[in-house]
Formats: structure tokens, C-alpha cells, sequence
């Protein structure tokens, strides 16, 4: 049977109701149907990142708004931290060097978040930063950043803009832009905003907007000061993915439904579920539960191969968990949890990973993440 299950951290599955949204016939991107869309897409939008600002919406993968993020912030030469938990720090510190940038990259350990402490002694061996980019889920590690105390951390010390990479989480966890102060977050439409890839999202403070506004350093294409002056007409400065944004309304409103109360407890509770699933196994995870992600859980199996139970996984039940990227290739696997995805569906995946387990020559007990998991969803 042709049945894939999509549970790597992105791409994920696609809801119907957000499918059949997909397929609507396509309108003039200048048409006042398209004006009336922005329009009906902008309150929702702004409820994920907790932000009055009309959050900007860009054709690119998260990679680009990445980009688009530094170049709009900073120019060549000027300094900026890069805090490194793993290979998408390593990106957002590749991209600042790309472009000149005077890059410090403040490294930890793949599998532990970075902590206010040890930003706050970075930050003063560099006190004249412009910018510190962060990573709020590391999608490569399954570790979710302090977001809120590491903002807390730069504004006691400095005037840095933060600039947060939350492609892997957000819409699934709270962003709280206003409160917390983050000056910039940009994310992509594949993860927890259950759509196909291709839209970007980039919701930026006054703050951010008033260095966009100063900042010289070429840029045309993924120039922000064109899409803030669009979006408050209701508008985009080029031809959108129409389609992408037919379904992007469905998915808010899928995400407004629920409550977006309910959707982060969702994705904590799968977290949770999983986790304890993994634990009850004998099974070590790479990352702690204080900096678990609610989206992405890495498994870091030593009494098998990490890459055999992947491998087992797709062929006997078309199950797609992600590996390890970088120095963790065939050390870790990492499952997603996020978006279009339910507490049933994690009690597919982890009784689908007992018998993997088993077959690739681990002494576990078969049934007993599947009773643990159901534990943490009866206590819940
Ligand atoms: N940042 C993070 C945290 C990610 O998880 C990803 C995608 N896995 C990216 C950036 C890059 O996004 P894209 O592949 O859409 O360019």
C-alpha cells in the first residue's frame, strides 16, 4: 500500500481541509479578492507570533528569510553574535559571514540550549554587537532555545537587535514577540504551519523596522522595507504563491478553531508523550527534558543503529523519521510532532518504533512506550 507517513520535521502532512483550499482557482495578485485575503490573513498571523505589526510574508523556503533577516538588519563589517546550538545556527552564522559580517559564533554542545549566563559573558567580551541571531527550535539537536531569557539577557546588557529563527516551532509554540521584545522572527510554511513548502514569514518590531529603514547593504528582491510598505495596503511588493496563500488562510483558521492555547498544548503533549515513550524503552534521548522541543524529538539509540531503525521504520511501515545531520549522521533519528499531527498519531509511531527497535536487535520490552504514552495522555 502506498502510504507514507510523514514524520520528520518538516516537511509534514498536509490537512484535506487545507488541500482542497490549495486547489481554488487562481485570482489577479492585484485583484481586491487578494486584498481582501491579506486582509482576513493578517489578524490571524499576527495572533502566532503575539505581535500587533502586520507580519510580512515573502516566496522563499526559511533558509532565504534567514538571509533576508541579516541583510535587512546589518550591513558588511558590522559585528554581530551568532549563538550556535547546532546546524541552524551553523546557517545563520554561514549566512552573516556570506555577507561580511564581522560573525562571533558563541558554540555549545550539540543537544544543550545556550543559556542567559553564558550569553550574557559572551556579549561582554563583544559589547559592540549590532545584532544577536538565535535559533529557537534547533531542529538538528531537538533543543529549544530560552528564547525569552536570552532577550532578556541582550536587552540588559546592550542595544543588539535579536533576530530569531523560528522555522521549526513557531506556530506551534508561543512567540510572544511583543512581550518578550524580539526584534525579528522569521519562519517557513512546511512545519508547524501545516502547508507545502514555499511561503516565508518575517514579523519584525519598530525597533527592526528603523534599522531596515537606515540600513544600506544591498538588497532588492528580499528588500523588508518594501514588504512593510505593501502588507499595510493589504498587499505584497511581487506576485505571491496565490495558491500557498489560499491555504495559509485555511490552516489559521484550522489553528484560530482549535484555539492557539490548545494547539501549543498539543505539541507539548506529543512531545511529552514521545519522550516518555522513548525513556520507558531503555532508549536514550540527546537532548533534556528542560530544553525539549515541543516539535522535534531526537532519539539516540546505543544499543542499535540509529540509521537500522530508520531503515526498518520505512520498509515495513513507510514511517519517514529524519537522521542525524552533520557529526550525528548515524547516531541519532529524529521524529517530528508538529503541525498536522495528533496524540493518535504518536501512538502509531511509537508502537511502529517498538518493533523496529526489536528487530534491529534492541532488548526492549515490547508495549512499554506504548503504556507510557498513554500514561502521559490519561495524566495530561
Ligand atoms: N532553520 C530551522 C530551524 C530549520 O529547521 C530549517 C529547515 N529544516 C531551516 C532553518 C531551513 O529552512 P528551509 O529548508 O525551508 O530553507
Amino acid at each position: 500500500l502506498d502510504k507514507q507517513i510523514l514524520r520528520i520535521p518538516g516537511p509534514t502532512p498536509i490537512p484535506p481541509r487545507v488541500e482542497h483550499a490549495l486547489g481554488q482557482p487562481m485570482i489577479g495578485h492585484r485583484n481586491p479578492q487578494m486584498g481582501e485575503l491579506h486582509a482576513r490573513l493578517k489578524p490571524k498571523l499576527a495572533k502566532i507570533f503575539g505581535t500587533k505589526k502586520d507580519v510580512m510574508i515573502l516566496s522563499s523556503s526559511g533558509t532565504g528569510a534567514m538571509e533576508t533577516a541579516a541583510v535587512n538588519l546589518c550591513k558588511s563589517g558590522d559585528e554581530v553574535i551568532v549563538v550556535v546550538t547546532g546546524a541552524f545556527g551553523e546557517r545563520f552564522a554561514d549566512i552573516c559571514d556570506a555577507h561580511g559580517l564581522t560573525t562571533y559564533r558563541l558554540e555549545m554542545n550539540w543537544g544543550t540550549a545556550c543559556t542567559p549566563e553564558k550569553l550574557k559573558a559572551f556579549l561582554r567580551e563583544h559589547p559592540s554587537v549590532k545584532a544577536v541571531f538565535m535559533t529557537y527550535c534547533e531542529t538538528s539537536t531537538s533543543v529549544l532555545n530560552p528564547i525569552k531569557e536570552l532577550t532578556d539577557t541582550v536587552r540588559s546588557e546592550s542595544d543588539a537587535l535579536v533576530a530569531v529563527d523560528g522555522v521549526s516551532c513557531i506556530a506551534g509554540v508561543e512567540a510572544n514577540m511583543d512581550d518578550w521584545g524580539v526584534d525579528i522572527y522569521v519562519t517557513g510554511s512546511q512545519k508547524a504551519f501545516m502547508l507545502p513548502p514555499g511561503l516565508a514569514f518575517v514579523a519584525a518590531s519598530e525597533r527592526a523596522r528603523e534599522a531596515f529603514k537606515k540600513n544600506d547593504h544591498s538588497r532588492f528582491y528580499f528588500d523588508l522595507n518594501k514588504y512593510a510598505e505593501k502588507i499595510e495596503n493589504n498587499s505584497t511588493p511581487f506576485t505571491p504563491p496565490v495558491s500557498l496563500l489560499f491555504g495559509l488562510d485555511e490552516a489559521l483558521n484550522m489553528m484560530m478553531e482549535e484555539g492557539l492555547e490548545n494547539v501549543f498544548k498539543r505539541h507539548r503533549l506529543m512531545s511529552n508523550m514521545t519522550r516518555s515513550a522513548i525513556e520507558a524503552l531503555g532508549i536514550p534521548l540527546l537532548t533534556e527534558n528542560k530544553y525539549a522541543s515541543p516539535t522535534v524529538t531526537a532519539v539516540k539509540p546505543e544499543q542499535v543503529d540509529a540509521e537500522k531503525v530508520r531503515k526498518i521504520l520505512i520498509q515495513d511501515f513507510k514511517i519517514y523519521v529524519a537522521g542525524g545531520p552533520k557529526h550525528l549522521k548515524g547516531k541519532i533519528f529524529r521524529i517530528g510532532h508538529m503541525g498536522y499531527c495528533s496524540p493518535a498519531d504518536v501512538f502509531e509511531y511509537i508502537a511502529a518504533l517498538e518493533v523496529a527497535f526489536k528487530k534491529a536487535g534492541a532488548n526492549i520490552e515490547l508495549g512499554a512506550g506504548t503504556k507510557a504514552a498513554q500514561e502521559i495522555f490519561l495524566n495530561a
